[in-house]
């Protein structure tokens, strides 16, 4: 597997080559402002104690407070996580949204885990960070395996330890709990909207057919999302395997399915394929939902989709990027595609400190129109420099990022 960090930095540079940037920015931004790595007591059901390695990466805070999730995975480690932070950066300066870029990380495998240790880790986490996040410091969020009730847990332990009772240090709270109307489907709503603001540009039927490789958050509503919009889901997978019905799955009840029984084997509704087999299906759009490195220089020449929306972070690398692009085959990127569930996540924390609650229409309508507007730069960035969607949006972001260094940061030096 690629270094996801060397792809970031890889990505930076290929936009850098395009629309240059002053070489101080460009140390600034390759390099993260502070990374923290902690061993996490977590105390086992059966009386042991195990030490787990936990990470915060606080990559940028040029254009406002740390923004990014935590993500619970037993492949995680610092690099991953270091590529992770850089890619908020990036994705709230696309977005335009006043947050820097920060993620965290633990690495476990959290399925192995009872509800009571997934708890105490969980606030073990907190504990040990609580020092370097808060509200106006860094604000994570969920991320691969980290949910609404996780985030409660966080927020609950880091007002215990501070006092602060603002709610505004995590994002994607439940809604009993300080939590934003739209917030779980915001990933995927975000990029349904992204979606429809650029298939008009790439000719795409007005009934597309689908394969979404992930069943987690953004990979399950993302499916029902685009199944609702009238676009068949023909092929999704989990972690292990997918399934293919050519005329269109029953999401609902292949989610039943899975919830049920933990996996898809034996799913009735069509035919069992392998996670490879589904990025290759000759599908109209493919939505990658899961984790990163998935389309790469192996497999790109055999991708058969028209369209490529990345729900996920890092999926396709700068060789499958090059292929892509070759053989006209349009890929958002993931700081555009997946930028909905961090706006909404700061649409929580603006709400958290003002003290106010936004109706769902309030919350999708501001999350339309940022989508709508950014989308629209980032195709005209890239159709002006002849280039990829991703470098159009990595130029976007740089050129933003570096407006608030030689703003902010060099007058503070000087
Ligand atoms: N983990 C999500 C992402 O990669 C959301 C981050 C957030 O809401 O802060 O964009």
């Amino acid at each position: 597997m690629d270094n996801p960090f060397t792809v970031a930095l890889q990505q930076i540079a290929r936009a850098a080559a395009l629309a240059p940037v002053g070489k101080d920015f460009l140390e600034r931004i390759r390099t993260p402002e502070r990374e923290i790595s902690v061993s996490i007591p977590l105390s086992m059901d059966d009386g042991s104690v195990r030490f787990l390695e936990g990470y915060r990466v606080q990559h940028s805070s040029l254009r406002g407070p740390y923004k990014g999730g935590i993500r619970f995975h037993p492949q995680t480690n610092m690099d991953e996580v270091r590529a992770l932070a850089l890619w908020m950066t990036l994705k709230t300066a696309v977005a335009d949204i006043p947050m820097g870029g920060g993620k965290g990380g633990i690495t476990v495998d959290p399925k192995k885990l009872s509800h009571a240790e997934l708890e105490r880790l969980s606030r073990g986490w907190v504990r040990a960070l609580a020092p370097v996040i808060g509200p106006h410091i860094d604000v994570p969020a969920p991320d691969v395996n980290t949910t609404p009730g996780i985030m409660a847990w966080m927020e609950e332990e880091y007002a215990s330890i501070t006092g602060d009772r603002s709610g505004a240090t995590f994002t994607g709270k439940p809604l009993s709990r300080g939590g934003s109307e739209g917030r779980e489907r915001a990933t995927s709503i975000g990029g349904w909207y992204v979606f429809e603001a650029l298939r008009g540009k790439h000719s795409l039927p007005r009934s597309s057919s689908v394969a979404v490789q992930g069943m987690g958050n953004v990979g399950g509503h993302a499916a029902e999302i685009f199944a609702s919009a009238g676009h068949p889901i023909v092929a999704m997978s989990d972690s292990k395997n997918a399934v293919y019905n050519e005329k269109g799955l029953d999401v609902a009840a292949l989610q039943n399915h899975k919830k049920k029984y933990g996996s898809l084997d034996a799913f009735q509704g069509g035919e069992k394929i392998s996670n490879e087999e589904l990025l290759e299906l000759p599908v109209d759009v493919l939505l990658p939902a899961a984790l990163e490195d998935q389309i790469t220089a192996r497999n790109a020449s055999r991708i058969k989709a028209k369209m490529i929306v990345e729900l996920a972070n890092g999926p396709t690398t700068p060789e499958a990027d090059d292929e892509l692009l070759g053989r006209g085959i349009p890929v958002v990127p993931d700081i555009l595609a997946n930028s909905g569930g961090v706006i909404v996540s700061t649409f929580e924390w603006e709400q958290n400190l003002a003290g106010e609650h936004w109706s769902e229409t309030d919350v999708l309508g501001k999350l339309r129109t940022i989508l709508e507007k950014q989308s629209a730069l980032v195709a005209a960035k890239a159709e002006g420099l002849h280039t990829d969607l991703r470098r159009g949006a990595f130029t976007l972001a740089l050129e933003r990022l570096e407006g608030a260094y030689r703003q902010h940061l060099l007058k503070k030096l000087s």
